[in-house]
């Protein structure tokens, strides 16, 4: 047999829906409010859980203290959509004493001072030991910056040093530039600059090369021939679950290693059985190749990144066919553009 071993998990994120009030244009996950309203089963949650709760490793300053790449995170899409959810999730993580949890929101829902207490002192209640607001130019364009600037003060009032924000500098810079309202990504860049855009943690996969790609250079398909993703696919830090069990690593959004509803079997890999994955770990001309196979032709302007070309010939190969049970969950695919 052909395999491939994945480590234990030791971070993770538990994506509650792919539904969301935003369509950012640098989305890896594609989300968007045109997903299905599918959100994770409490039972499926359980059990996911559960067979996390001795693998997540906290932060080093302690089990209630958080950190990006440690613990365990709600997030979705977005999953303040669901707030009873989020409170039932909460609640079994901190039964099993599952460290260093925080919740990733884009804080749409934080419309007054009142219930944005109220919902969070809940959570703290619950066990949840902070919250990551998220915080950038292409948010910005669903969310009024006001909500944002609310949850981070009452944020800080609940959770303290739980309470963090990514991108800090656009946290500042919008305060600076005395941001209340939504604002267009163009209008962002007249009023901040082209140079900002620097300051933009962008990892070019999922939805940010169709939708930014035009910032970036491109190169043709054959620079990227030659990379594996071997390392990416199994690493073990900041993996995410999504709602229908999809484990995925290396921020690889509709690439399924297995359904985490039964992790043990997600340790070891029958890559006959997942040619993409095989493909990936081995050379991404490999997949190039089997792209070819369903009709892929590559794009004339080019690729942004390795990525680019994987979800491209990803997306054409979903299109085609649905023999490749690890091209998961379908409508990423239908969501990237
Ligand atoms: S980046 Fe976050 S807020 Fe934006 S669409 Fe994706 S999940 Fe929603
Ligand atoms: S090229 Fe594909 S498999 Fe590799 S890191 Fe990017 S999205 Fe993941």
């Amino acid at each position: 047999m052909n395999k491939l071993y994945i480590p234990e998990p030791v971070s993770g994120g538990l994506l509650l829906s792919y539904r969301c009030t935003s369509e950012c244009k640098h989305c890896m996950y594609a989300c968007s409010p045109r997903w299905k309203a599918d959100w994770i089963s409490e039972e499926h949650a359980e059990k996911i859980l559960t067979q996390l709760a001795d693998k997540i490793q906290g932060s080093p300053l302690g089990s209630d203290r958080i950190g990006i790449n440690y613990g365990l995170h709600f997030t979705g899409g977005e999953p303040f959509l669901n707030f009873d959810l989020l409170l039932k999730v909460t609640e079994i993580a901190h039964e099993h004493k599952i460290p260093s949890t925080f919740v990733e929101t884009n804080c749409f829902w934080c419309r007054d001072d009142e219930s944005t207490r109220r919902k969070l002192t809940q959570l703290k209640d619950a066990g949840l030991h902070g919250i990551l607001i998220s915080v950038n130019p292409f948010i910005l364009e669903y969310v009024p910056f006001e909500r944002t600037e609310r949850a981070v003060r009452i944020s800080k009032e609940i959770f303290g040093e739980g309470a963090t924000t990514y991108q800090e500098f656009f946290y500042y810079q919008f305060k600076k530039l005395n941001f209340k309202d939504t604002l267009s990504f163009k209008e962002y860049l007249q009023k901040a600059g082209p140079r900002s855009l620097s300051y933009v943690e962008l990892l070019p996969m999922g939805r940010a090369p169709y939708k930014l790609g035009y910032l970036y250079k491109k190169y043709p398909a054959k620079k990227f021939f030659g990379e594996s993703c071997r390392e990416e696919l199994t690493r073990d830090w900041h993996v995410h679950i999504d709602n229908y069990g999809n484990y995925m690593t290396g921020y690889c959004g509709g690439i399924s290693l297995g359904d985490a509803r039964n992790l043990e079997l997600i340790h070891q890999i029958d890559l006959d059985e997942r040619p993409i994955v095989d493909a990936l770990v081995t050379d991404l001309e490999k997949l190039h190749d089997l792209g070819k196979q369903f009709g892929y032709k590559q794009r004339s302007e080019g690729y942004v990144s390795k990525c680019h070309l994987c979800v491209d010939i990803r997306k054409h190969i979903a299109q085609q066919t649905d023999e490749f049970e690890e091209l998961n969950p379908r409508e990423f695919y239908r969501h990237l553009e």
